[in-house]
């Protein structure tokens, strides 16, 4: 399987190489040459697999001849062994036709584990063969920093350092990155906002002598093979509901736009997605772009589901490039012309063509609240915030021909002051979980300073 960037500018790679590299050369994003795909009954033939089954089914199609098929079957196996429920992502009926399904199970106790939890062992594997030793940088406004500390953790090839906003984190989140003691981690509280922490990161790649020094890597959502991780609850969840018999849709909170992706992927694969329906807090750039056909940035406001709380969503170049009929000349036109004026105006047919699978819903803090509210006295489940967006999104969008599945991205537990004020019930942690709160932290606290938090890096790469 060979990797094709969506600016067209960049030579086509293997998918060790897309997976290494995250960003193709030419600033584009890197997409399959063609999607590969699984038969009516090979998909009927996932129900009652077990969840690492069907990952290694689907990681297999894009790993291609570059990753021993034992070597994938093992990794998926150990990725989800960690996570605390046998069923990996288990279905939860909210309503007659819809149910939530639980992607918290994981280490840090949000979806982002279901792909670092895999893609860490990627790396791991792929970085012992060639006897290298990378140095992972990510900026975090909460989740995305816990999920790669927990999946990277003690790694003898992969050093991970972590830049999270001081104050802006709730301390669930905060201690699932600084209690862990490996010497292979580091994570920095920087004196500024998460937009500060992402430009320190962008600043720290574009210096070439340590991007060298240090061999820097990232681990964003516009990572392929993070898109790939996150197609296979899709399958999952869709058989178990009755696919491919039956056409299954979903509500997906979305932020980056790297999960609601996952879900066209699993479509071209030749799963049956009636809608996708792609819900935002006021934070609303996807739910005008899909409604209104005008992707356009706007400014990012605080809500109760920070990790939500974006106005670019990356992924979102891999769905026009589909839209525009694969055209990289067009692609890299629109997104250059994005970066400058901060707005695509989305040719027609290329926005029926997204509106063929995905809808728009953007959910206000009120209703977010009344969500999570209404959730738990009809059903009995506490959600949280972003799942709350989601279910609040499910109900606007209207009723649809297929069973209805939320996206549950978090444990209710990883926003107690969100969840709490809203319904006067403080969520707990797991049983398992519970040791979290009295385990010493490490970290630095470090000003918002480029400079300083480079040399930071690279002492950190050289201890
Ligand atoms: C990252 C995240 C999202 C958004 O996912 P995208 O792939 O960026 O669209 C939603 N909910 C939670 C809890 C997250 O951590």
């Amino acid at each position: 399987m060979r990797y094709v960037s969506t600016r067209g500018e960049a030579p086509a790679v293997g998918f060790v190489d897309a997976v290494l590299s995250g960003l193709a050369p030419d600033g584009g994003l890197y997409v399959p040459e063609t999607w590969p795909s699984f038969s009516r009954e090979e998909i009927a033939g996932f129900r009652g697999k077990p969840y690492a089954h069907v990952a290694a089914e689907v990681l297999a199609r894009f790993a291609g001849e570059e990753i021993a098929r034992d070597v994938v079957d093992t990794m998926c196996a150990e990725a989800y062994a960690t996570f605390a429920h046998a069923a990996v992502v288990p279905l939860v009926q909210i309503a007659p036709d819809a149910f939530l399904a639980e992607l918290f199970h994981g280490p840090s106790l949000a979806f982002k584990d279901v792909a670092m939890q895999l893609l860490a062992r990627l790396y791991e594997h792929i970085l012992a063969g060639q006897n290298r030793t990378q140095t992972i940088l990510c900026a975090t406004s909460g989740d995305t920093g816990g999920a790669a500390v927990e999946a990277f953790r003690g790694r003898d090839h992969v050093r991970v350092c972590v830049l999270f906003p001081e104050g802006r984190i709730s301390e669930v989140q905060r201690r699932f990155m600084t209690t862990a003691a490996e010497p292979n981690v580091r994570c920095v509280s920087v004196q500024g906002t998460f937009d500060d922490c992402q430009a320190i990161v962008k600043a720290a790649f574009q210096d070439k002598s340590l991007r060298q020094a240090v061999d820097l890597t990232g681990v964003n959502s516009i990572n392929f093979a993070r898109i790939v991780a996150q197609s296979v609850y899709y399958f999952t969840t869709a058989v178990a509901l009755g696919a491919p018999e039956r056409p299954v849709s979903f509500s997906v909170p979305s932020g980056n736009f790297g999960d609601a992706f996952a879900g066209f992927v699993a479509r071209q694969m030749g799963l049956p997605i009636a809608r996708i329906v792609v819900a935002t807090n006021s934070n609303d750039i996807l739910a005008r772009a899909f409604e209104e056909g005008r992707y356009a940035r706007g400014d990012v406001a605080a809500t109760q589901s920070p990790a939500m709380d974006i106005q670019s969503a990356s992924n979102f170049e891999r769905l026009y490039f589909e839209a525009v009929r694969r055209e990289a000349l067009e692609t890299a036109r629109a997104f250059t012309a994005f970066n400058e004026a901060g707005r695509i105006d989305i040719p027609p047919q290329a926005h029926a063509f997204m509106r063929e699978l995905f809808a728009g819903v953007a959910v206000s803090e009120d209703e977010t609240t009344r969500t999570l509210v209404a959730t738990l006295n009809e059903t009995g489940e506490l959600i949280d915030p972003h799942t709350a967006v989601g279910a609040a999104a499910m109900r606007r969008a209207g009723p649809v021909e297929a069973p209805m599945v939320v996206l549950s991205t978090a444990h209710a537990a990883k926003f107690p002051e969100a969840v709490s004020a809203a319904t006067g019930v403080t969520p707990g942690l797991p049983r398992w979980a519970q040791s979290l709160a009295d385990q010493p932290e490490r970290f630095d606290r470090l000003p918002a300073d480029a400079e300083a938090i480079k040399a930071c890096v690279r002492a950190f790469a050289e201890s």
